[in-house]
């Protein structure tokens, strides 16, 4: 197949951005809509699919999570959260975690899911080649409990979706944090491969060392690179290339998950990574090549400005398109400020990470990839149902509808309630 030809299919929901956190938190969904107005001002939308997802059910969600926590965040509230105390406690949500409660909270992690299902589902019938759910990629949910600013795991429920059409899939993450979410859903398993590149070592959530590959079936089927910070381009596909090019090939996945958070880049507010748009989209071209049916996702990322820049530069390398560093015009220009270019530059950090020590690092996870079983095959099952059928013409998004699809209302709300929520470097920040 030509790699610069494949079908490349979009998802998208004015909704996303509608939801808030609250004042402060770092997680800000508008960076959804940010991202979402550079990829229509540079054009890219005319070259995709655009599809909005279809709404989620709860079956669709307990396929993985419990029922009486997906039934916890469906009925909890900012009005009635008292009456849970109890339980939030043991489903780790409201104030004592990194996980508030806020208007529309299950809404909005409902909708995230539902594109990454979608997306799941577009590429088991072959209608498109690489999928991209920029609202997606949260990692750290697990079966029964929030973490890290997730609720849903939406990437575990799109890999149990690939796995009804494929014997085995290969999930990445390149997100600065450690993938522990959706490690531990698959820990058991040789159909899914695990892989996390992320800083490890007194830093959230705290696992991800190197020795811990998987038990049972899935023994060597988790693999984890624990990272110093700093980490900058070069060094980052020194190691990402060779360990991606032994899993393909020993283990030859029916399809990819590439989870895409963009707190591992230059300046992340949270993050401490040195990577460039360049070096972090080096991993979609990278995957790219090789032909696979490619979910692409998005994650952490707290730096607003540089979240969307990422993620629309990494929609250009699906579409393998050529994009202009100079933003082109749109509602939000004044964010690019004051260079109004689509590329970072990096800081001048010291890469913590001595060419010595990554070496070393690489060849033990090399070793354990080599113990990885080629291509194990699946006994025949009959073929699970699925959701393709319900999927309508409808929910594809005219071109017209894409540019006016957003209230500048919200905006003017989101916008205040930062503004009145916080000191000013909170609402710098923000803008
Ligand atoms: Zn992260």
């Amino acid at each position: 197949m030509s790699v610069s030809r494949q079908k490349v299919t979009y998802f998208y929901d004015a909704d996303w951005c509608r939801y808030y956190y609250g004042g402060g938190h770092p997680m800000k969904p508008w960076r959804l809509r940010l991202t979402h107005e550079l990829v229509v001002a540079y054009g890219m939308y005319r070259k995709m699919d655009v599809w909005r997802p279809r709404p989620l059910a709860v079956d669709d969600v307990t396929v993985f999570h419990d029922p009486d926590y997906v039934d916890f965040l469906q009925r909890i509230t900012p009005d009635n959260e008292k009456e849970y105390t109890t339980k939030a406690q043991i489903f780790q949500v409201g104030d004592t975690t990194d996980c508030p409660i806020f208007d529309g909270m299950y809404e909005f992690n409902a909708k995230c899911s539902a594109a990454s299902i979608d997306g799941a589902i577009k590429l088991n019938h072959q209608d498109t080649n690489i999928c991209i759910n920029w609202s997606g990629g949260l990692h750290h949910a697990k079966k029964g409990e929030a973490s890290g600013f997730c609720y849903l795991n939406d990437i575990v429920l799109a890999i149990l979706e690939l796995l009804k059409f494929h014997d085995r899939v290969l999930y990445i993450d390149v997100d600065v944090h450690h993938g522990d979410g959706v490690e531990e859903a698959f820990y058991t398993t040789d159909r899914v491969v695990t892989v996390s590149f992320h800083r490890y070592g007194d830093f959230f959530p705290g696992s991800g060392d190197y020795t811990h590959i998987g038990v049972h079936n899935g023994r060597y089927h988790t693999v984890n690179v624990p990272l110093d910070a700093g980490v900058d381009d070069d060094s980052y596909q020194g190691i990402f290339e060779p360990v991606i090019q032994a899993i393909m090939d020993r283990y030859q996945p029916g399809a990819v998950v590439l989870q895409l958070g963009a707190d591992s880049l230059a300046h992340d507010r949270l993050g401490c990574f040195n990577l460039s748009l360049k070096g972090h989209g080096k991993c979609v071209s990278f995957l790219k090549k090789f032909g696979v049916p490619l979910l692409l996702l998005g994650g952490g990322g707290y730096n607003i400005r540089n979240v969307a820049r990422c993620w629309c530069y990494e929609t250009s390398v699906a579409l393998g398109m050529d994009l202009e560093n100079d933003i082109p015009y749109n509602d939000f220009i004044s964010y690019y400020g004051p260079d109004f270019r689509l590329h970072i530059t990096p800081d001048k950090i010291r890469n913590e990470n001595r060419p010595k020590d990554i070496q070393s690092l690489v060849n033990r996870v090399l070793q354990n990839i080599q113990r990885i079983e080629i291509a194990p095959s699946v006994q025949q099952f009959e073929r699970p149902s699925d959701g393709y059928k319900s999927m309508k013409e409808d929910e594809k998004i005219e071109r017209e509808v894409m540019e006016i699809d957003v209230s500048e209302s919200d905006e003017r709300r989101i916008v205040a309630e930062e503004k009145q929520a916080g000191s000013a470097v909170q609402h710098e920040s923000f803008l």
